[in-house]
């Protein structure tokens, strides 16, 4: 027997219509890229998104076409995700600090007809625009009165263009339709597409607004320091539509000055990023003696965090910090670290420890782990193997391919190398290809990095796996020094053989001046690979 329930379309517009009327005047707040705040409501941003839906249907844009962006967090970013897949397009973002050949590559894949792009990124995309083969039109995110001399087709300036706009009216679509695309850095070959439906969007953005994961709601403000261009800002800009949530966002002004002033400015509750962000905001808090007022609560998530990371948010700075893991094709998020009261009692050290791990998942998604015959390991806490998700905000294959991704009974494989304990928290060990396998027993890079990164004299540090002989492969320590001189290689092995056994521990430490960071914040293990390999 059915139930007797309205079986209304779970859509995108459905969020922005529900901030707009119920939250409408709950605040959204943006540094812009010509520099001033801006102050614009819940309300507005459904009234400016439906005025670009209408301008974008003039334009001939129709469903399932897709509209990408290059922008920063701003309100207008946050208008355009929600005219585009409101109108039943797909929305596009695209990571502007990817190599420009990756970006045309991703452009012409996807077929993108229209092109918003900002102020900032219009040269980069002058630069490759006679190689963008379907792109009509580009829209600046700007007024006509900073409009720049811009030869782009068609160009117009994005306030010009919806002020010419009129009312529109959402459409109701399937809900199982594309609503936005997202492409991430495969490990071999091409960026693949993960394409979100409006189902899977909505559903996530309940999951992550829930009280032990993003803790929203309508007293909240957040700052996604996450860019919108990194798995939809981790859903943010959904979620806190559900909740009404105030957002701020911080535009081109990254720094950990700006987004300090911006987080004590607007008294700033919650704000998320990946830990690399957090590491450069303490320094700053720490050389300039400050730390945002009302900041209670901050969620890392992307790589693993340091411990000494956590520490030093939770110990020294009193904010509750929260870890996350996910990736694109998990929406992204797929697992998180809470704690309970009870957890909140134990002695710092044991709690900071704990905390590194990833945490449990969230209502939405189950976790597993495998070993290389694909046969389920126990969740004791021991076993090791491939972390395996689903759920209905799980990718089950990408982005114009037919290829099912999926094993045979339904999970996604993550890459990721796991345990599993009996409460189901998570401990991500590495990715499957950073894993280092020394004569027969593996060693986690995660694991040693975070033991390296507690000693006071190293700021932060990679481990790689390189080709040895006896061993197969040995670990390699790449740091970059906090204090000057340096330590020396046998302090920080001798620091390192409290917490890591024998042959664990790296055969060489290199100290650098810097790691080579990826386009969405991490470390990129394939450069140091190919740089010291040998
Ligand atoms: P990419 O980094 O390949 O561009 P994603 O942004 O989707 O793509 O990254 C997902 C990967 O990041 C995960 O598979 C995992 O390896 C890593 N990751 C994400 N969160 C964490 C975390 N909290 N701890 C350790 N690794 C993490």
């Amino acid at each position: 027997m059915r139930g007797r329930m309205m079986e209304d379309p779970l859509l995108i517009s459905g969020l922005i219509e529900h901030a707009g009327t119920v939250h409408r005047d709950r605040e959204i707040v943006s540094r812009t890229v010509e520099g001033p705040i801006h102050r614009s409501t819940w309300g507005e941003v459904r009234t400016r998104s439906k005025r670009l839906a209408s301008a974008l249907a003039d334009a001939g844009i129709e469903r399932g076409d897709r509209v990408a962006t290059l922008g920063w967090n701003t309100h207008r970013h946050l208008e355009v995700y929600y005219a585009v897949s409101g109108m039943g397009a797909i929305c596009h973002t695209l990571n502007p600090r990817l190599h420009p050949t990756e970006l045309v590559y991703i452009v012409n894949h996807a077929a993108d007809r229209v092109l918003f792009v900002d102020l900032t990124f219009v040269p980069l995309v002058e630069a490759v625009a006679d190689q963008l083969t379907s792109v009509e039109r580009y829209v600046v995110l700007t007024d006509a009165s900073h409009m720049p001399d811009t030869a782009l087709r068609g160009a117009v300036a994005y306030e010009e263009w919806i002020d010419g706009a009129g009312d529109f009216t959402w459409p109701e679509l399937d809900e199982r339709d594309g609503a936005a695309l997202c492409y991430t850095s495969g490990t071999t070959g091409h960026p693949k597409g993960v394409l979100y439906s409006h189902r899977s969007t909505v559903l996530h953005a309940l999951g992550v607004a829930l009280p032990d994961v993003f803790n929203l709601g309508a007293s909240v403000s957040c700052l996604p320091i996450v860019p919108m261009f990194h798995a939809c800002a981790w859903g943010l800009p959904y979620a806190s539509a559900a909740a009404g949530t105030s957002l701020v966002m911080p535009g081109p002004k990254m720094d950990p000055e700006s987004i300090t002033e911006l987080l004590g400015a607007e008294r700033v509750d919650f704000c998320a990023g990946v830990p690399s962000v957090f590491h450069a905001l303490i320094q700053y808090w720490r050389a300039a003696g400050t730390r945002p007022e009302a900041l209670s609560m901050v969620l890392l998530g992307g790589a693993a965090p340091p411990q000494s990371l956590i520490e030093a948010l939770e110990d020294e700075f009193g904010i509750e910090f929260r870890h996350g893991w996910g990736m694109t094709e998990t929406s992204p998020l797929g697992s998180v670290n809470t704690l309970t009261p009870h957890q909140r009692t134990w002695p710092a050290k044991k709690r900071a420890e704990f905390q590194t791990k990833q945490g449990r998942p969230p209502y939405g998604v189950e976790l597993r782990i495998v070993d290389g015959d694909g046969r389920v390991l126990p969740r004791d806490g021991d076993a090791i193997g491939e972390l395996q998700a689903r759920g209905p905000w799980v990718a089950d294959g990408y982005f114009l391919s037919d290829e099912r991704k999926l094993t045979e009974d339904g999970w996604f494989p993550t890459g990721d190398v796991a345990s599993i304990d009996g409460e189901s928290c998570v401990q991500i060990t590495d990715r499957t290809k950073d894993l280092i396998k020394s004569g027969g027993e593996w060693i986690s890079s995660i694991d040693v990095e975070n033991s390296a990164m507690g000693h006071p004299g190293i700021d932060v540090a990679a481990v790689i796996g390189v080709p040895d002989e006896k061993w197969g492969e040995r670990p390699l320590l790449i740091a970059v020094p906090r204090s000057d001189p340096p330590p020396t290689k046998d302090e920080v092995l001798d620091y390192l053989s409290n917490s890591l056994a024998k042959w664990q521990l790296p055969d060489d430490v290199l100290f650098v001046d810097a790691l080579p960071m990826g386009a969405t914040g991490k470390v990129q293990k394939t450069k140091l690979r190919e740089r010291y390999a040998q």
